[in-house]
């Protein structure tokens, strides 16, 4: 199914253009708009499901993550990349529609304890407890 108001939709559809990585049936792969590293390619499926946890099906899963590999591939992420899946508001995500973030091109450190979770330094201002 399609979400006629989803900005992914649209790209899936064609309706809007974006640089694409790489497309089957099933996926397209596109860079961000807002990149945070030299790659940062987005990988959707075409149908709209709101998050990785919105009964996507198992074979749609695989033609996403199969598509990891070919992102990778084109991009010449040969010495490593971060798949990153915000999934919800705690995580968030900033566009309701699945999504696979795939960062490289460069040395990425781990996520900090200090930035964010129960040891960040502000993590009373965050919200932990
Ligand atoms: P998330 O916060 O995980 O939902 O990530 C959404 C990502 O989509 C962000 O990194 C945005 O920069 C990116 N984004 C939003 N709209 C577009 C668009 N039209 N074309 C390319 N990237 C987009």
């Amino acid at each position: 199914m399609i979400d006629k108001d989803c900005i992914f939709c649209k790209i899936g559809a064609h309706e809007i253009g974006t640089k694409v990585v790489y497309e089957n049936d099933y996926v397209i792969a596109f860079d961000d708009m807002e990149p945070l590293m030299p790659v940062h390619t987005l990988i959707i499926p075409k149908e709209h499901y709101a998050n990785v946890g919105d009964n996507v099906p198992e074979e749609t899963l695989g033609k996403v993550f199969a598509a990891v590999r070919e992102v990778a591939a084109i991009k010449g992420l040969d010495n490593g990349y971060r798949l990153l899946i915000n999934t919800g508001e705690d995580a968030s995500q900033s566009v309701p529609h699945f999504h696979v973030h795939v960062l490289g091109g460069g040395w990425m450190p781990r996520p900090n304890d200090q930035d964010w979770g129960p040891n960040a330094t502000n993590a009373a201002e965050l919200g932990y407890k």
